[in-house]
């Protein structure tokens, strides 16, 4: 029996037509003021759907397989699923998640690997979610292993709706915008409310519904302080997505929004069932605190996380060089000192994540980890350093990056005049007028500008995650020194 066909009758990996045919559930689906029927045909929506179709079916291909898939039991599952018992085990987790980076040289950053990583944390830990309940912790192996026997896609909501800066920061919610439950059933919790922010959303099949944001152990909390995770089509359960940058233009005139258009958006639940085998916290504002650490999920996400950005960062870079050598710049010094900078930045990334996989080390469970500290010097330092590569290509691309006509103009009427004027001493004008669009929806498009806010936000406020390297951080030593040295006679 072949893979494919495997995929239709077993458990574990599934193609990219099985993965469409799952999102073709009824949900409730918003976008440019109307309701979305199905958002594998819907404008704006479908070729990310496409997309991600097309690299599940990747996970067929015999050329990858031993990178992007392992077997357990006869079965054949996403590496992302696998839960790593040895530090080879680890790098090649971290060889996955740069082979599915690379898809999309990291402009499809929410592909289904970020979200596995994190189950496969919280699934290997059910004793810790059992500290709750022992139920919590059963709860979530039946899910890890539903999510991975199915090879579901998953996105996640974490933060609730700023009402009042004030209120958010004694660590309190707004019971008139945020996710609450209203009620307990036999069958399972009620919920109200809404989240931001779900990327991905509406070509997810399943959401996980967590808490990241620090809660107060206090009575008021208690409501808003839970774990769970629902089929992105249950009944009350909305997405309203913001526009979409895939505005149907040809890949030649949009080479990125037109593939990579990974939806953001708002969830909203009105009296959601959430049935209690699908609960995983409840009612306990410190557990929920501590979840994310002491699963190690964090790690694991940022281990992903890592691997992707090392592959967006070299495609800067890769594109950096071609714009300057489109007219020669790139024998010249200062354009060369330009562009090391983002060789600088794309090599700092490399470094960290091999730092972490070779100095990966058995967690608390026996399993194994990268090591945190340069996974989490990578995520802190990229929010940062993305907007910069960004900044190096609308410099170098100056006004070529409005020197770019559409690919219906090398044909049309004024076709001579573009294939004329466009073109430079190492390219013909087709060519110039494809890297160049290519470089605008890198730093100038619609889509560009959400990859740069993307990168500053979707792993958390740039001060939190500064604020918990600085408290995690072995800084004895180093004042020790200072102190040694203020005595010295
Ligand atoms: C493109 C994109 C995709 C995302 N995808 C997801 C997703 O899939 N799932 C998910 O759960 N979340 C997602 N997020 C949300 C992300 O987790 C939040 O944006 C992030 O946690 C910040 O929260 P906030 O947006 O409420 O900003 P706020 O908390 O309102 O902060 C806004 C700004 O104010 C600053 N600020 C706030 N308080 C203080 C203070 N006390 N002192 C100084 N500065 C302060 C912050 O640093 C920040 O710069 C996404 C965000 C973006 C932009």
């Amino acid at each position: 029996m072949s893979a494919q066909e495997k995929a239709t009758t077993g458990k574990g990996i599934r193609n990219g037509e099985q993965y469409l045919e799952g999102l073709r559930d009824g949900r409730d689906v918003w976008i440019h003021g109307e309701k979305v029927k199905d958002v594998t045909r819907h404008p704006g929506l479908s070729r990310g759907a496409q997309t991600l179709a097309s690299f599940m079916d990747r996970q067929f291909d015999p050329a990858l397989q031993d990178t992007i898939t392992y077997e357990e039991d006869g079965n054949r599952y996403a590496t992302s699923f696998m839960i790593p018992k040895s530090k080879d085990d680890v790098v090649k987790r971290g060889a996955a998640f740069y082979e599915w980076a690379t898809w999309s040289n990291g402009m499809f950053g929410r592909t289904p690997d970020y979200k596995n990583a994190s189950l496969m944390a919280f699934g290997s830990a059910t004793d810790f979610l059992a500290e709750g309940k022992p139920e919590y912790g059963e709860n979530m192996k039946a899910y890890y292993e539903y999510v991975r026997d199915n090879d579901k896609v998953l996105t996640h909501t974490l933060v609730n709706p700023t009402f009042n800066h004030a209120q958010a920061q004694e660590g309190k919610y707004s019971d008139k915008v945020a996710l609450q439950v209203v009620r307990e059933t036999d069958a399972g919790l009620v919920v109200s409310g809404a989240r931001l922010l779900a990327t991905l959303g509406p070509h997810a099949d399943e959401i996980e519904v967590f808490p990241s944001t620090l809660l107060k152990a206090s009575e008021e909390n208690l409501p808003f302080a839970f774990a769970f995770a629902i089929p992105i089509g249950t009944p009350g359960l909305r997405l309203i997505c913001r526009d979409s940058y895939d505005h149907e233009k040809s890949h030649f005139d949009a080479p990125l929004s037109s593939r990579f258009e990974e939806m953001d958006a708002v969830v909203t639940f009105d009296n959601v069932l959430v049935p209690w085998e699908r609960v995983f916290m409840y009612r306990d504002p410190l557990m929920c605190n501590r979840a994310f650490a002491e699963t190690n999920a964090v790690i694991h996400m940022m281990h992903q996380v890592a691997c992707g950005k090392l592959a967006k960062a070299e495609f800067i870079v890769g594109l950096l060089c071609a714009m300057a050598k489109a007219t020669g710049k790139d024998k010249d010094m200062n354009i060369k000192g330009q562009i090391a900078e983002a060789m600088w930045i794309a090599e700092s990334v490399r470094a960290f994540r091999y730092s972490a996989e070779q100095q990966a080390h058995p967690d608390q469970r026996g399993n194994y980890i990268p090591l945190r500290r340069p996974l989490d010097t990578s995520r802190n330092l990229f929010p940062k350093m993305y907007p910069r590569l960004v900044e190096m290509v609308q410099l170098l691309g100056s006004s070529s990056l409005m020197a770019t006509p559409s690919e219906a103009d090398l044909t049309n009427d004024i076709a001579h005049d573009v294939g004329q004027y466009f073109q430079t001493v190492n390219l013909d004008s087709r060519e110039r007028i494809a890297l160049f669009r290519l470089a605008h929806d890198v730093a100038v498009s619609g889509f560009g500008n959400r990859q740069a806010l993307y990168e500053r936000f979707f792993f958390g406020p740039q001060n939190v995650m500064a604020s918990i390297y600085f408290d995690l951080y072995n800084k004895d030593d180093m004042m020790d020194r200072v102190t040694e040295l203020l005595n010295r006679e």
